[in-house]
C-alpha cells in the first residue's frame, strides 16, 4: 500500500468506502522506449459523481515482483489530492473537492512496467513492438481506468515513442509532431463512447496502406514491413464487409477502419476502429477472410452495443458469429452458408457433450467463456430467430437492436424485449430453452411406413424438454424431396405423415433450421 499523504486509519477505512465512476473521457499521454519496458503515463479522466462517497475507484494494476504501475500524484484543479494504491484498486479522495459539480476531472502520473494488457515483446521477424491486448479486463495493467464493458467512454491517446514506429489507436488521427531527441508524438482521438476493452494503441514499425474506402471512410492496413503485400491483399477483403454490414445493420460507427498485424493473444480482437489480428493472418491468399468478417461484424455487436456484463458476452461473440455467416451467404451463397452452419452446429454439440452451463452464464472465469456457448450457440440462436420471425422482420430486429443501444449497453433481456415488441411475438419460452439452459435438444427417432402413411416415434433424451418445428425431407426411389414440418413439444411424441410410396431414406431438418444433435432411423 502506498499513499502520497498520511491518512488515518479510520479516514483510510471511509476511502475505501469508494464509488464506482462513471466515466466520460479518457486523456492518456503515455511515453514509451526503446531502452526498457517502462512507460509513463498521464491520465486525465473526466467522470460523473454523486456526493454519497468519499473517494472514487479506478483500477490499475499495482507494483508486483518489479512489474506493474506506480502512482507518483493525483492532481484535481491543479491541487495535489490524496490517494490510496492497492492492488488493482486506485482510491482517490473526493472530500477536498466540490462534491456539488456533476463532473469531476483528476489527472494521475503514473509509470511502470506493463505486467500484462500492453505487450511490449519482439514480433515473429524479431521487431520490437508494442500492441494494447486488453479483453476483458487487462487494460488497468496500462491505464488506469474503469475497466468494464458498462462503462463506456471516448479516448484520446497521445504517444510520444522512438520516431521510427508507426503508432495506431482508436479514432481519427489528429496529429503527428517530431518531439526531438529522436522521438515522435503521435496522437488518436475517438469520440463515441467505447469500453475499454478495445481501447487500444499499436507501435511498431509498420508498412502503412490506405486500401481503400467503404460506408464512408477510409480502410487501411497497418503490417509489419516484410508482410506488406500479403497484408495489403488480404485486409482489402474488409472493404467488403464494410459495406455489407453498414447496409445491411445500419452505420458504420466509426471514421475509420484500420486492420492492424499485432501480437494479439487471440485470433483477431475488435479494438474499435483499429482491428488486431494474430500476426500469422495475412496470407496473401484471404484464408482468414471469415476472421476478419468477425472482427468487422464486432465493430457494430460488441463495440457500439456492447453487452452489459461478460454474462451477456454472447451479444459480442454470438452476434459477430452469425453476422459473419450473413456476410458469407450474400457473398457465397446458401450452400456455404449451410456448411458454416453444419460446422458450427458440431462444434456446439461437442461442446455441450461435456459442457453443462447456458449461454447466458455468470462465472468470474472470464477467459472460460470463449467457448462454442457464447460464439456458435449464441450465432444458431440468432439463426433460428431468423427462421422464427422470417428474413424481413429479423431484419427489422437486428436494426433497431443496433440503433436503440448504439454507443450503450444491453442484456439478453433487452434484447428479447426489443424482438418481442417488433414480432409481438411473446419470445420468453423461446429465450429461455435457448439461452437459459445448458444443451441442445437431444433427439431419437424411428419410422416406419404403412397404408400410405409415415409413422415416426420421436423422444428428447436430453435433460431439457425442447419445443421447436422440426422438418424432415422424405425421399423417394427418384431422389426427389417432400419436406414435412412437426411441432415437437414433448419428451415423447407419435407422428402419422401422409407418404403413399415407402420413402428410401428420411432426412432430418434438410435446411439447416435446427439446432440439436441425434438420427433417424427405420
Ligand atoms: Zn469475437
Amino acid at each position: 500500500m502506498k499513499l502520497l499523504l498520511t491518512l488515518s486509519a479510520v479516514l483510510l477505512a471511509s476511502l475505501l468506502q469508494a464509488q464506482v465512476p462513471d466515466v466520460q473521457h479518457y486523456d492518456f499521454q503515455l511515453q514509451l522506449s526503446d531502452q526498457h519496458d517502462s512507460i509513463r503515463g498521464v491520465a486525465t479522466i473526466r467522470f460523473q459523481y454523486t456526493d454519497t462517497f468519499s473517494s472514487v475507484r479506478f483500477n490499475l494494476a499495482g507494483l508486483q515482483r518489479g512489474k506493474g504501475m506506480r502512482v507518483n500524484e493525483v492532481r484535481a484543479k491543479d491541487k495535489r489530492i490524496a490517494f490510496s494504491h492497492q492492488q488493482n484498486d486506485l482510491f482517490i479522495d473526493m472530500r477536498g473537492l466540490d462534491r456539488q459539480q456533476p463532473e469531476q476531472e483528476v489527472v494521475i502520473q503514473y509509470a511502470g512496467i506493463p505486467a500484462d494488457g500492453l505487450i511490449i515483446s519482439r514480433n515473429k521477424y524479431g521487431s520490437r513492438t508494442f500492441f494494447a491486448d486488453n479483453w476483458p479486463n487487462r487494460a488497468h495493467h496500462w491505464l488506469p481506468c474503469n475497466d468494464r464493458p458498462d462503462d463506456k467512454a471516448s479516448v484520446r491517446f497521445s504517444v510520444t515513442a522512438p520516431a521510427h514506429y508507426q503508432v495506431i489507436a482508436n479514432g481519427l488521427q489528429v496529429e503527428e509532431t517530431n518531439a526531438g531527441k529522436g522521438l515522435k508524438q503521435t496522437v488518436w482521438q475517438e469520440p463515441t463512447p467505447i469500453p475499454t476493452k478495445v481501447m487500444v494503441i499499436g507501435v511498431a514499425e509498420m508498412a502503412v496502406g490506405l486500401l481503400d474506402s467503404a460506408a464512408g471512410v477510409p480502410v487501411s492496413a497497418w503490417v509489419y514491413p516484410q508482410d506488406r503485400e500479403k497484408g495489403f491483399k488480404d485486409f482489402a477483403l474488409t472493404k467488403g464487409m464494410l459495406d455489407y454490414f453498414h447496409q445491411y445493420i445500419g452505420p458504420y460507427p466509426f471514421k475509420k477502419l484500420a486492420n492492424v498485424q499485432s501480437r494479439t493473444r487471440f485470433g483477431g480482437m475488435e479494438n474499435a476502429s483499429a482491428i488486431f489480428y494474430e500476426e500469422n493472418t495475412p496470407t496473401g491468399k484471404g484464408t482468414h477472410e471469415d476472421r476478419m468478417a468477425h472482427e468487422v461484424a464486432h465493430q457494430w455487436f460488441g463495440d457500439m452495443v456492447s453487452e452489459k456484463s461478460f454474462a451477456h458476452l454472447w451479444i459480442s461473440e454470438g452476434f459477430a458469429t452469425y453476422c459473419t455467416n450473413l456476410y458469407w451467404e450474400y457473398k457465397y451463397g446458401k450452400a456455404a452458408f449451410e456448411d458454416r452452419l453444419r460446422a458450427e452446429r458440431q462444434q456446439v454439440v461437442d461442446f455441450v457433450a461435456h459442457n453443462k452451463t447456458s449461454v447466458v452464464n455468470t462465472t468470474s472465469d472470464l477467459q472460460s467463456l470463449l467457448n462454442a456457448n457464447s460464439y456458435e450457440k449464441g450465432g444458431w440462436f440468432l439463426h433460428m430467430l431468423r427462421r422464427k420471425l422470417g428474413d424481413a422482420v429479423f431484419r427489422q430486429v437486428l436494426q433497431a437492436f443496433y440503433k436503440n443501444y448504439a454507443g450503450a449497453n444491453a442484456d439478453t433481456r433487452d434484447f428479447q424485449k426489443l424482438a418481442e415488441e417488433i414480432s409481438r411475438q411473446n419470445l420468453q419460452p423461446f429465450f429461455d430453452q435457448w439461452l437459459y439452459h445448458p444443451g441442445v435438444p437431444r433427439l431419437n427417432i424411428t419410422w416406419a411406413h404403412s397404408r400410405g402413411k409415415v409413422q415416426l416415434q420421436l423422444q428428447q433424451t436430453g435433460e431439457t424438454i425442447y419445443h421447436f418445428p422440426l422438418e424432415l425431407a422424405f425421399v423417394d426411389a427418384k431422389g426427389k424431396q417432400t419436406l414435412h414440418r412437426i411441432q415437437v413439444n414433448k419428451v415423447k411424441e407419435r407422428y402419422e405423415l401422409p407418404s403413399r410410396e415407402k420413402p428410401t431414406v428420411i432426412l432430418l431438418d434438410p435446411n439447416v433450421n435446427l439446432l440439436f444433435e441425434g438420427t433417424i432411423r427405420e
